[in-house]
């Protein structure tokens, strides 16, 4: 038993928040053929996340590993785990970060590829965002362009978000592959995820008649 595992007292609030984020996720068709991967923070120094391979739609507590955010990685994790931890290094503030394959992230991400950043600007939706109190704000989602070295994928997005001018959506979307949300817990994160999709779909009827 390694040592992350006594700490699977503690996590169990974690994994029950991920575990429903996966089923209300992969319902939407948003996981498809066990693709994406989720996480909660336990506390500050660990995560959940779940392993590689699994149906994020039925998960159980074995589907998850608790990992130290400076651990060396487990073998079983998902090759995108270093995305996820980057991100809970970079901030504090970050409960919960759910990775899906929603085709119209996949989509959003090609098109938009070559700006670098997708613009959402006029949507009622973007007040479901944690801090958004109006329409009216132009928030950025950052594009990246989809890669399978993901350590150094995470080093340059984390740079990334940290340079970016003016006010971030909680996501980044990667091109032809789908998006990373987070949120402050698990609640948070998948409203996030429910509200990006929502304004892909307007955003993408808006490129198609304007
Ligand atoms: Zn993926």
């Amino acid at each position: 038993m390694s040592h992350a595992n006594t700490y699977l007292h503690q996590a169990a609030p974690a994994i029950a928040s991920v575990i429903e984020a996966g089923r209300l996720a992969a319902a939407r068709g948003w996981l498809p053929a066990t693709s994406g991967n989720l996480s909660a923070r336990v506390d500050a120094r660990h995560v959940v996340i779940t392993r590689s391979g699994r149906d994020k739609g039925a998960l159980t507590p074995d589907d998850l590993a608790v990992v130290a955010l400076d651990q060396v990685l487990p073998g079983d994790l998902s090759a995108e785990a270093p995305l996820h931890l980057a991100r809970y290094r970079a901030d504090p503030a970050i409960g919960a970060i759910l990775h899906a394959h929603q085709p119209l992230a996949a989509l959003a991400g090609r098109r938009h590829q070559d700006a670098g950043v997708l613009l959402l600007q006029g949507w009622e939706l973007q007040k479901a965002f944690a801090g958004e109190t109006t329409h009216d704000s132009t928030l950025r989602v950052p594009v990246f362009a989809n890669a399978q070295d993901t350590v150094t994928l995470a080093q340059q997005v984390e740079a990334h978000l940290a340079a970016e001018p003016g006010r971030l959506a909680p996501g980044y979307l990667l091109a032809g592959h789908g998006a990373y949300v987070w949120g402050r817990n698990g609640k948070e994160a998948f409203r996030h995820l429910e509200a990006l999709d929502a304004l892909l779909q307007l955003q993408q009827a808006w490129e198609h008649t304007t």
